[in-house]
This record gives C-alpha cells, sequence and structure tokens, in this order.
C-alpha cells in the first residue's frame, strides 16, 4: 500500500505585487485504490495545488509538505519524482516541437525504469495504448502536443499514464474541452488505470460530468486555496445543484 500525504501546504508565486499566497494549508491523504475528486471555481488554486506537487519551478512551497510513502517529495527533483512514482497530466499540456510521442514515451519510460524497455514488446505496448485511446498508429510519429486537437492532447497524457503506470496520478482537468466520445475513452483509460487497485488519482475538475464516468471514493470542494469541504458522491451532486456559491461565500 502506498500513501500520499499533503500536508498544511502554503505556496506562493511571484507577482508584480510581490509574493502572492494561492494555497493556504491544503490538507489531504490519498491511499492507493482511492480516486478523489477535487472540485472548484476556476481561480481557487487547483492547478497550483497540482504544479506544486509536480515541483514547477514557479511555485514556491513557503510551508508544509508532501509526503510519499513518508518521503517528502518536496525536496525532489522533478525527475526524482516522477521516478518515485509520482505522475501529472497537466490542464494546458506542453508542446515539444522535434519531440516524436514514439520518443518522448520511450524516453520517461527509461527514465522512472531506469533501463530502456525491450524494444520489440514496447513498440506493441504503445500501440496498444494509442489504440485504447482511439489514436492511430501513426501518431506516434507526430511531434509531442504539437498541432494536436484538445481532445488528442488528453487522450495522449491518458496513454502516457497507461504506459508509465505510475503509484499516483494528477489529473488536471483532464475532461476540459473533451467531447461525450472523447470524454469515455479518457474515463475508461482512468479506470482501468484504477482498477489495478494498488493505485492513487487524484482528479481534478471544474466539472462533475466526468463523475458520471469515473466514480470518486471521495469528493473535495476547493475553494480559495484550500479544502473546504469533503464529502462522497453526493457532494458532487450537492454541487451540480447549486454551484459553489455556498462554499465561496463561506470561504472569505
Ligand atoms: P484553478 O486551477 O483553480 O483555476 P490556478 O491554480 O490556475 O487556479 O490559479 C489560482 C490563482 O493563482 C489565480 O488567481 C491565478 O491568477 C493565480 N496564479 C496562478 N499562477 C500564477 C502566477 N504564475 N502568477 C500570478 N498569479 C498566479
Ligand atoms: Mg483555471
Ligand atoms: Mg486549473
Amino acid at each position: 500500500m502506498s500513501t500520499l500525504e499533503i500536508k498544511n501546504l502554503h505556496v506562493s508565486v511571484d507577482t508584480e505585487d510581490g509574493a502572492k499566497e494561492i494555497l493556504r494549508g491544503v490538507d489531504l491523504t490519498i491511499n492507493s485504490g482511492e480516486v478523489h475528486a477535487i472540485m472548484g471555481p476556476n481561480g481557487s488554486g487547483k492547478s497550483t495545488l497540482a504544479y506544486s506537487i509536480a515541483g514547477h519551478p514557479k511555485y514556491q512551497i513557503t510551508d508544509g509538505e508532501v509526503l510519499l510513502d513518508g518521503q517528502n517529495i518536496l525536496e525532489l527533483s522533478v525527475d526524482e519524482r516522477a521516478r518515485a512514482g509520482l505522475f501529472l497530466a497537466m490542464q494546458y499540456p506542453v508542446e515539444i516541437p522535434g519531440v516524436s510521442v514514439a520518443n518522448f514515451l520511450r524516453t520517461a519510460k527509461t527514465a522512472i525504469d531506469g533501463e530502456a524497455p525491450k524494444l520489440r514488446t514496447w513498440v506493441k505496448d504503445v500501440n496498444a495504448a494509442l489504440e485504447r485511446m482511439t489514436l492511430d498508429p501513426s501518431f506516434s510519429s507526430r511531434s509531442v502536443n504539437e498541432g494536436f486537437s484538445g481532445g488528442e492532447k488528453k487522450r495522449h497524457e491518458i496513454a502516457q499514464l497507461e504506459l508509465l503506470n505510475p503509484k499516483f496520478a494528477v489529473l488536471d482537468e483532464t475532461d476540459s474541452g473533451l467531447d461525450i466520445d472523447a470524454l469515455r475513452v479518457v474515463s475508461d483509460g482512468v479506470n482501468r488505470y484504477s482498477a489495478q487497485g494498488d493505485r492513487g488519482v487524484l482528479l481534478i475538475t471544474h466539472y462533475t460530468r466526468i463523475l458520471n464516468y469515473i466514480e470518486p471514493d471521495y469528493v473535495h470542494v476547493f475553494v480559495a486555496g484550500r479544502l473546504a469541504e469533503t464529502g462522497g458522491r453526493e457532494l458532487a451532486e450537492l454541487l451540480e445543484a447549486e454551484g459553489y456559491d455556498k462554499f465561496t461565500k463561506a470561504a472569505v
């Protein structure tokens, strides 16, 4: 069993007016086998949480810790975090011109495992992962995210997730911009990953729609840089019916 513990996490970014605190004491524990959904209004700090866990240099940790099986990952480089078993699917995946999907995936897999994957099985695995995401095999020769549609970017992220098979996956608005067919394909991928039983998912989303396909064990409401409420599926239904108003007003 693995555990990802976020403890009293405070994070600031530099702005023209000085440091601005975005995360104001986040506490959250995710055990392997669990799916946690974080829902919150725009600008509440959800992506900041994802980037801080992943190690984006723009976000300064001013207090707190993030422990993966007891090890404080905030002291690790981005690469070391990936090797420790963390995966982040970004809200806005970056383009990497000149680097093909095939090379990118192989480099990532090699970095994480510490050795190159066996070529024949690897090519088969990649093609199978792309096919499950309804991406053509020719997709692997395209430059990463360059000219990808919104749906292709998200499906590529989930193909990565399945191939790299980390301990914990942080998925930031993996549902945004997806039509109903792509949403189903992406959700099926997350569910396959999660169904292994010893994996943990932190699913960040703005809308409840994806929760019709991915059943969370816990739903958290995120407002103004911290968790305002935790519940089960019924909390998502309440948000669907009533919106974030009640929580944003209480948070001020
Ligand atoms: P969410 O993902 O919930 O929409 P974000 O984490 O993207 O929220 O942003 C939270 C807040 O932090 C917003 O007010 C945003 O403008 C601010 N913010 C995030 N990154 C930066 C940055 N690099 N510089 C200045 N402000 C930032
Ligand atoms: Mg946003
Ligand atoms: Mg965001």
